[in-house]
């Protein structure tokens, strides 16, 4: 099957500028975006589209959410950088507002995702080394398989993404990697006294929307407590109210040793991450052990507060829980042959596609895109849909139709 493309000589101006001169490390959708507001976005030609992705989740308060804004354009006319060789009235005032706000000791602020990553384990293995013990270059950081946490040299040793690893080596030492959702699996790994850390998705993400069992994440914390090993959330993408809750942890009341956010922590305005923990964990850094000269910049730390209040003033949590409860049903009951599995938690959901053409995934998202929504496939066989959490009722529905119609083109 061959879902023919209609593309304006605008758009074909585009692609082709981006073909030749920018690297081809993604593939994207024939679309060129130029506006976006809410749940909606534009392209070049003023085809307008419901955001079925949301910048992989950044987007949480749609886009272009006019207080974030405002609070955008008012703070980068005043002061946007100043480096943390010197102080700026905006840090002391962020970091207090994050901490209380998620209820940690203090923040580490960085810029993007796998930055705080990057930061949660050095911060782990500097604990390991100085507060638990571990002789030092011993340590083990427990991570799952499946796992996506990011694309530097480091994170990247411990995918299990051939496509994400391959002559990329050699790889960073001192991870093991056990499969997901296996608390037992876990439970063996912890036996190695030199275990700092266990790194988790609450639920996987790039891997298809991967939701464990209910407890799993309960127990996985109970059991790293025992041993001694902190419990390290990526909240990157399933923080910030995408499942119903504020993290995804909250689901099974689990406090993470340290907290790793990003995406949506700016609304989409620029890249800003964060890492959370108590003082027993974060003050074995001392000044100059590590940094980042636009991490906790004033226009980033103005920013965050104001995309964290925007998530708590418009009751996002409770939007994309009964959002994604009435998604997921909709999509049931659409009874769909080409529809193998419906599955996620909140506004994070996926499909997975059942079709004789592996191509099928890939066609679905054109047609789709043809009838004004845009998603992506990951891993061939499933689509992600994850809309912006301001998304009403009357807009499910009206999605819920062009799904359905879209699907007809794989009959
Ligand atoms: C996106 C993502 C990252 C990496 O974030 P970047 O900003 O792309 O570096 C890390 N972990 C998870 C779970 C993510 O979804």
């Amino acid at each position: 099957m061959q879902t023919a493309i209609d593309m304006s000589s605008t758009t074909q101006y585009y692609l082709e500028l981006e073909d030749q001169y920018s690297a081809h490390n993604y593939h994207p959708l024939p679309v060129v975006l130029t506006k976006g507001k809410g749940v909606h976005v534009w392209d070049v030609d003023g085809k307008q589209y419901y955001d079925f992705l949301s910048g992989y989740s950044a987007v949480n308060q749609g886009h272009c959410h006019p207080v974030i804004v405002q609070s955008f354009i008012e703070q980068s006319q005043k002061l946007t950088l100043t480096s943390r060789a010197f102080h700026s009235d905006l840090l002391g005032e962020y970091a207090k507002y994050i901490t209380d706000y998620f209820g940690y000791d203090k923040v580490l602020p960085m810029n993007t995702g796998v930055e705080a990553v990057e930061t949660g384990i050095k911060l782990c293995r500097k604990w390991g080394y100085e507060v638990k013990g571990i002789e030092e270059g011993k340590a083990v950081i427990i991570v799952c398989e499946g796992n996506f946490h990011g694309r530097t040299s480091t994170i990247i040793s411990f995918s299990s993404d051939p496509s994400a690893k391959k002559n990329f080596g050699p790889y960073m030492p001192g991870f093991v990697s056990i499969p997901y959702n296996d608390t037992n699996a876990l439970a063996n790994a912890l036996n190695d006294k030199n275990v700092a850390g266990f790194l988790v998705e609450p639920i996987q993400g790039e891997a298809g929307v991967l939701v464990p069992d209910d407890g799993y994440l309960a127990t996985a914390k109970q059991l790293c407590a025992a041993a001694n090993v902190l419990f390290i959330a990526d909240e990157i993408q399933t923080g910030l109210a995408r499942t119903g809750k504020m993290l995804a942890c909250d689901h099974e009341n689990v406090r993470p040793d340290i907290l790793l956010l990003g995406k949506a922590l700016s609304g989409g305005m620029l890249p800003v991450s964060a890492v959370l923990c108590d003082d027993e964990i974060m003050m074995t850094i001392k000044p100059g052990e590590h940094g980042s000269t636009y991490g906790g910049n004033p226009l980033a730390c103005k920013v965050a507060m104001t995309a964290l209040q925007v998530l708590k003033d418009e009751k996002m949590e409770a939007n994309a829980g009964r959002m994604g409860e009435l998604l997921r049903n909709e999509l049931t009951s659409l009874q769909s042959k080409h529809i193998a599995v419906v599955r996620g938690k909140g506004l994070l959901n996926a499909i997975i596609i059942e079709h004789y053409n592996k191509d099928a995934a890939w066609d679905l998202c054109l047609a789709l895109k043809e009838n004004g929504l845009l998603a992506k496939p990951t891993h061939g066989d499933k689509i992600r849909f994850a809309p912006p959490l301001i998304i009403n009722k009357q807009q499910i529905v009206d999605c819920i139709k062009i799904i359905q119609e879209s699907l007809k083109q794989l009959d």
